[in-house]
């Protein structure tokens, strides 16, 4: 037979998934000896049978009599005895903490007779029993029965007897469920305990899972425990304390104190708390025992702990214990402190803080203290720190950006109509939908701070003006957001850079703060466990420079066709449209010269580390014109009766280069094997740019590495005619693997190849068979609403079926040539749950932006611990 109730001396910590977080802690507490009111714990399993079924499984009534029947002879009292009646509390309790997402109901046992023997119990301060009474009567009519909480606010203003309001809330729970409120303590236990399963499939809840991702069919636990009282008078109270700042991880007592109150009072911010600390003047005894319970909890837990406490008439009850919720940066200073104070050891230390965190702590932030109180809040969708004025539609925002004001684009939701404002919006702001809506999956993708779903706001399109606490805004107005915290703001708050990213740039020492010493320790930690190398993409000289002062080892990614944008965008130009081989050399040859010194300026940067050039990949068309533009110009000028001079052999050569399908055409190795001499000088470039370094005392380590090979005869093509120009400088010759193709045949193409470089943005585009560009704005958050996707391929790499295929490429390579070399430079070589896949591959390196780099050491770090 199940067992399905635990009393809190059966359970222990580990037991979460059994017993709840809440239940698992309770019963770690009792073990170790602190101050619990007894009770038990009825277990997750029983409330996803109730949820299956629709019924409690058979065996729950009987177990949950022999529980209650221990408990009340430790308490020498009985549920409800009208004399002097035990009254216990149900508390909720998932696996994963979900902060007021479900219910709890306290003061269950009491009724018409029970409320009288409390009363006289009480003596003096009989009224607290009335007011007990008339807070069960509020939770259970709310939870269990549905009574709206407006009925009973609406009288609770009238009367201030407790036993008035005791009347007037039995009648309404009456008029309202046409039942009187029920007087069998274990019928209201059984119901309560009813309620709270139930409550796991809330509307609030079912969506916190969501964006959380939390598993929907978990169930909740729920907790039994003997009530105690915080509310008998000035020597009794409740509060809630940290072990450390939360904020900071500043050592310290930190937390809020109400006397004479329930514990709900505290959350329900009825009336003002004072701080911790004051309990030390109130309650001096209470406090002290408090403190040595803080510590025994951090010591046992070797973290930071959060604590519900209550004290009644002055003796110290411990409710509820769990490891704490945090920042970021507190993360990393506790966890650096923990190691100090001999709690955890580095390793451990590098398992408690992740790549998420330390990308938050690299974002502009706003000026601490600069802040006042936020307008509204929502969720913070992609993180980052954005000040604008507000604009209500695509076309606003486009306009005004192109005037060089900074936007906030704000809307109900967006929708792929509204791509345009959001590519020229600073920053994204939405009154509707969580982590996964639409705004908030475009805006991650284009790495835009957003705040969705702050539900305050009331948007008025059409208006123009969004209303928010009675204020309206109108368009044009300065507000600010903060998208990891979600914060809206009024006005301008200054932006400044991170103290995290000023060490990284050298600029603040790494004994500056506590915080950046954290870092520092973390991270070097990690470069010292870490197998995985961490390498950048980077194109220019100073993007090479912070790359390196950011711990790169390496350039793994230099495309180089963003060395023909600009100026020399003309001399491209001339490239296509030349129409003999004396124009295409005299163009590639004004070509060669500028990229010797692109590669010279990389090689000076990265002097003594690897750098791979990628010779030329994106369609020719891209550095030509727009087809319809063009167009349109030798038109009129046709129309008016004039020549269009060059024009008109420039559309014919932008004609005859249109694809349907850019994505799948002339590109990357095709493009080198189709235009005669375009790789060939690139190639001279880099072993010119080689020679010339080395000439003046460095050490340049080029690597060249071909895109978009499907087949190794490519490679192999492209390799013979590399091999002759590098005879002065050898250089290692790689490829991408990046087409499903070439995965597949691995085997075949290491035999040409020096080396492997996932390219795994195409690879996520060409074995999914969709365009990133045309897909993720168009139908992205639908697919993560209906569960398709957990999160978009294109953020967090998708082990299965492209993670399948870089297994195989990687093995069947490896088998070829053991010393094959394989890295990873699509953007997921930043992303901290691709790294450890890319670990767990067996890669040699990941690159990613510069800004990544300090991530992507960390969680290579922590995925060889
Ligand atoms: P949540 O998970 O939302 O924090 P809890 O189950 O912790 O809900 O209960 C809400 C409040 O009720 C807490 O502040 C707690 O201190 C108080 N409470 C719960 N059980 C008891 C009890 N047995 N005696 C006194 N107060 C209680
Ligand atoms: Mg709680
Ligand atoms: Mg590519």
């Amino acid at each position: 037979m199940a067992t399905f109730v635990y009393d809190f001396t059966q359970g222990n910590k580990d037991m979460k998934e059994l017993l709840g977080g809440k239940g698992a802690n309770l019963a770690e507490m009792t073990a170790i000896g602190l101050p619990v009111p007894p009770g038990f714990t009825i277990t997750t399993e029983a409330c996803r049978a109730y949820l299956r079924t629709g019924r409690e499984p058979s065996e729950l009534a009987v177990q949950i009599t022999e529980k209650l029947a221990d408990l009340e002879r430790r308490m020498g009292r009985r549920l409800g005895d009208p004399a002097d009646p035990l009254l216990v509390s149900v508390r909720s309790g998932a696996a994963f903490s979900m902060p007021g997402m479900m219910e709890t109901i306290l003061d269950i046992g009491l009724n018409d007779e029970s409320v009288v023997g409390l009363a006289a119990q009480r003596g003096e301060s009989e009224h607290s029993a009335w007011d007990s009474y008339r807070r069960l009567i509020e939770m259970f009519g709310r939870t269990v029965c549905g009574v709206p909480s407006a009925d009973f606010d609406s009288v609770k203003l009238l009367l201030d007897d407790p036993k008035e309001l005791v009347a007037a809330y039995l009648k309404i729970f009456s008029e309202h469920t046409g039942q009187p409120f029920p007087q069998d303590p274990r019928e209201q236990l059984d119901l309560a305990v009813r309620a709270v399963f139930e409550s796991w499939n809330a509307e609030r809840a079912v969506l916190y899972r969501r964006q959380e991702r939390i598993p929907a069919d978990l169930g909740t636990a729920v907790n039994v425990m003997a009530m105690v009282f915080g509310n008998l008078g000035p020597d009794s109270g409740t509060g809630v304390a940290f072990t450390r700042d939360p904020a900071t991880g500043a050592r310290g007592v930190y937390g809020d104190y109400l006397q004479d109150a329930q514990g709900e009072d505290v959350v329900a911010g009825i009336r003002n708390t004072v701080p911790l600390q004051d309990l030390e003047r109130i309650d001096p005894a209470a406090y002290t025992e408090l403190l040595g319970h803080m510590a025994t909890l951090e010591a046992h837990y070797r973290d930071l702990c959060d604590i519900e406490f209550t004290i009644e008439h002055g003796k110290l009850w411990m409710l509820q214990t769990r490891v704490g919720k945090r920042t970021a940066a507190a993360a990393f200073v506790i966890a650096s402190q923990l190691i100090d104070e001999g709690l955890i050891d580095a390793d451990e230390a590098l398992a408690r803080v992740s790549g998420e965190q330390l990308a938050h702590l690299m974002f502009p932030m706003f000026e601490v203290g600069a802040a006042t109180r936020p307008l509204a809040h929502g969720v913070g969708a992609s993180p980052g720190a954005a000040v604008g004025r507000i604009v209500f539609d695509s076309r606003r925002a486009t306009a005004l950006a192109a005037e060089g004001e900074d936007v906030i684009l704000v809307r109900r939701e967006t929708n792929p109509d509204d791509l345009p404002g959001m590519i020229a919006a600073h920053g994204i702001l939405t009154s509707r939908g969580g982590k996964t809506s639409h705004a908030a999956v475009v805006a991650r993708g284009m790495g835009k701070t957003c705040v969705c779903g702050a539900d305050a706001l009331q948007v008025d399109v059409e208006r123009r003006e969004l209303t928010v606490d009675g204020r309206v805004l109108t368009e044009g107005e300065v507000i600010s957001i903060e998208g990891t915290t979600g914060h809206v703001y009024l006005g301008a708050v200054p932006v400044v850079p991170s103290p995290v990213v000023r060490y990284f740039e050298g600029s603040l020492a790494p004994t500056a703060d506590r915080l950046v010493a954290a870092v520092d320790r973390l991270l070097r930690h990690a470069d010292e466990r870490r197998r995985l190398g961490v390498h950048a993409n980077a194109d220019t000289g100073p993007d090479a420079a912070r790359a390196r002062r950011f711990g790169a080892e390496g350039v793994g990614l230099c495309r180089t066709e963003h060395m023909f944008l600009g100026d020399r965008r003309a001399l491209v130009e001339r490239l296509i449209l030349a129409g003999d081989d004396q124009a295409r050399d005299a163009a590639l040859a004004a070509l060669l010269p500028l990229q010797q010194a692109d590669f010279e300026e990389l090689f000076r940067e990265m002097d003594g580390l690897p750098v791979t050039i990628r010779l030329i990949d994106p369609p020719l068309h891209e550095f030509l014109p727009s087809l319809e533009e063009l167009a349109v110009k030798v038109g009129v000028a046709q129309a008016l009766g004039q020549d269009p001079g060059t024009d008109l052999a420039l559309l014919a050569a932008v004609r005859r280069m249109h694809e349907a399908n850019p994505m799948l055409g002339l590109r990357g190795v095709r493009l080198g094997l189709v235009v005669p001499g375009l790789f060939a000088m690139q190639i001279r470039a880099i072993v010119r740019a080689a020679i010339a370094h080395r000439e003046a005392g460095g050490d340049p380590r080029p690597e060249i590495m071909v895109p978009l090979v499907g087949t190794v005869q490519e490679l192999e093509t492209v390799r013979a005619e590399a091999e002759k120009l590098t005879a002065g400088f050898p250089v290692k010759i790689g490829t991408m693997i990046e087409v499903p193709r070439a995965a597949l045949t691995a085997g075949e193409i290491a035999h040409a190849a020096d080396f492997f470089s996932f390219g795994t943005n195409d690879l996520t585009q060409m074995g999914w068979g969709f365009s990133r560009d045309d897909v993720e704005g168009a139908f992205f958050s639908r697919y993560l609403e209906l569960g398709i996707f957990g999160v978009s391929p294109f953020e967090s790499i998708d082990r299965k079926g492209i993670g399948r295929m870089i297994r195989i490429a990687v093995d069947e390579g490896r088998a070829t040539r053991p010393d094959l070399h394989i890295g990873v430079c699509g953007e997921h070589g930043g992303d901290p749950d691709s790294v450890h896949f890319f670990h767990d591959a067996g890669l040699d390196y990941v690159s990613c932006s510069p800004y990544r780099v300090p991530i992507a050491r960390l969680e290579a770090g922590r995925a060889a611990v």
